[in-house]
């Protein structure tokens, strides 16, 4: 299927899945590629749009990342972001240079609204800016269609030929109407019709599973995140009882999640799968016992994970396919789609196609972003506690436990973890902080309970609020919620005596402690 594209060309700047989120949801299909990309490539995508990024570089300089001015004869609209506008003006004549004055943060920027770009936006609007350069003169044949007092070309367009620079970021939240400049560029100016939606992503989706499945047989790894669970229900609603699910329990799940996860896919749910629990609990634990160092946790973890489904799988034998919940950051991070370093390599099933026969990999949800995931999944009619369920890294608690793991400490860090969404969520606070949770610290301390001296651990309270998913700020929780947790936890969950909140933000913490 042919869906109208509009790709980001990546120079290496910072927001740039961002950029891609944005227009996706102005409802047009979205991609991001390497300015290594050749220009044939992108001949034969044939995209409605050509968005170019930020980037850190200098366009002036000799080895500064560039393109072929061909580009700009396509007949194809390009709107140059940033370091992308000011390479736009450098490759067409114009001129760039070390700024007197550099720009940084929210600042006015008066805008000139005949322009396609600005159609309804405010004359003088705030828009969020980076940058230590600027372009001092437009190229020829341009028009400049916004400026603020250190930043004489603030926006430039030649409509003509539909290219368009921003010294801003119109996809950052900072920039106030950004998102409805991002819309005038891929509706007023190349002209899509907007045909990216999850309900026809869905139907679309299952219908080209079914072709491609045939009656073949199909295996997957659920671990009872939102990906893998989105996935799990659109292989079920395609191929039914041709998917078997195996579902590894490492003991190292939230309170009742095991539970919770057989309740939807299990025989008793609303699905026509093959489901198997495994309830590996002791295995993690005998493995862990005594490892105290995060990393080898990660690895005991990881591999022993590997371990139970490799044998499961040898169970049920040859499978056609195997089903993985990869997402599209996955794919722009592993280093296939854009230009951003590789932050981490293929994370989500690591390493399981080695260990089972099968034919093929199927990953329905590889063009998606995460908020497009969860609406998905609810276009599939997944309940909604397990779509917004919050990120939880694959270790699970073996890693919100400081220390060697212990089956008593999980039960601690379980129920004190429970409290606590269970007061965050009373309070009215869970869709509005972006991540909560319970990690039990390593310190013991002393205590005193019915005038008896106790001897026991410590549990940290974490809640972050993010607003750009790279940095994340300590939530303010109102003090009567943290009361109200601090003292169930200290009277309901046995060996804690002491509750302690992190304050700490990101950078320099990270949100996991470990
Ligand atoms: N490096 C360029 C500058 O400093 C572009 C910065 C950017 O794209 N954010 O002006």
């Amino acid at each position: 299927m042919k869906r109208e594209t509009v790709i980001v060309l990546d120079f290496g700047g910072q927001y740039n899945q961002l950029i891609a989120r944005r227009v996706r949801e102005c409802n047009v299909y979205c991609e991001i590629y390497s300015y290594k990309t050749d220009i044939e490539k992108i001949k034969e995508i044939n995209p409605k749009g050509i968005i170019f990024t930020g980037g850190p570089n200098s366009a002036y300089l000799p080895d500064s990342p560039t393109y072929s001015k061909e580009i700009f004869e396509l007949g194809v609209p390009i709107l140059g972001i940033c370091y992308g506008s000011q390479l736009m003006m450098h490759l067409l004549g114009g001129t760039v240079e070390k700024a007197p004055v550099r720009e940084y943060g929210k600042i006015e920027v008066t805008v000139d609204n005949s322009s396609r770009l600005f159609t309804d936006v405010s004359p003088k609007t705030i828009c969020w800016m980076s940058h230590n350069d600027y372009i001092s003169k437009a190229a020829p044949g341009f028009k400049i269609s916004a400026y603020t007092p250190d930043c004489p070309v603030a926006a430039a367009e030649n409509e003509e030929k539909g290219l368009y620079a921003v010294q801003f970021h119109p996809e950052v939240l900072h920039t106030k109407e950004g998102k409805k400049m991002l819309s005038n560029f891929v509706y007023n100016v190349c002209g899509c019709a907007g045909d990216w939606k999850m309900d026809s992503f869905v139907d679309e989706s299952i219908k080209a599973i079914r072709a491609k499945v045939g009656d073949g047989k199909v295996l997957c790894a659920l671990s009872g995140g939102v990906d893998s669970s989105v996935a799990a229900v659109m292989m079920a609603k395609a191929i039914g009882s041709q998917l078997t699910c195996v579902f590894v329990d490492h003991g190292l799940l939230r309170k009742n999640e095991g539970d919770e996860v057989e309740a939807v896919f299990g025989p008793d749910g609303p699905y026509d799968l093959n489901f198997i629990r495994v309830n590996a609990q002791e295995r993690f634990y005998a493995k862990l016992k005594d490892v105290e160092e995060p990393e080898r946790k990660r690895k005991i973890i990881g591999e022993e994970f590997i371990r139970v489904f490799e044998e499961e799988a040898k169970k049920i034998g040859a499978v056609d396919f195997l089903v993985q919940g990869t997402i599209y950051p996955d794919v722009v991070e592993s280093g296939v789609g854009g230009e951003s370093t590789v932050i981490k390599s293929h994370h989500n099933v690591g390493g399981l196609p080695d260990c089972v026969d099968f034919k093929e990999i199927i990953e329905p949800l590889r063009d998606l972003f995460k908020d497009e995931v969860r609406k998905a999944g609810l276009e599939l009619g997944i309940p909604e506690y397990l779509v917004y369920r919050q990120p939880f890294p694959g270790p699970g608690l073996g890693i919100r436990i400081i220390g060697a793991v212990t089956a008593e400490k999980v039960k601690m860090v379980q129920d004190a973890d429970a409290i606590w969404r269970e007061e965050i969520a009373k309070a009215g606070l869970d869709r509005e902080i972006g991540q909560y949770f319970a990690a039990l610290t390593n310190m013991r301390s002393v205590g005193v309970m019915g005038d008896e001296r106790t001897y026991d651990y410590a549990i940290a309270l974490r809640a972050v609020t993010t607003t750009d998913f790279m940095t994340a700020e300590s939530a303010e929780i109102p003090w009567e919620v943290i009361g109200r947790t601090t003292s169930r936890i200290v009277n309901e969950v046995k060996h804690i005596n002491r509750v302690l909140y992190d304050c700490t933000g990101k950078p320099p913490a990270t949100i996991e402690f470990e």
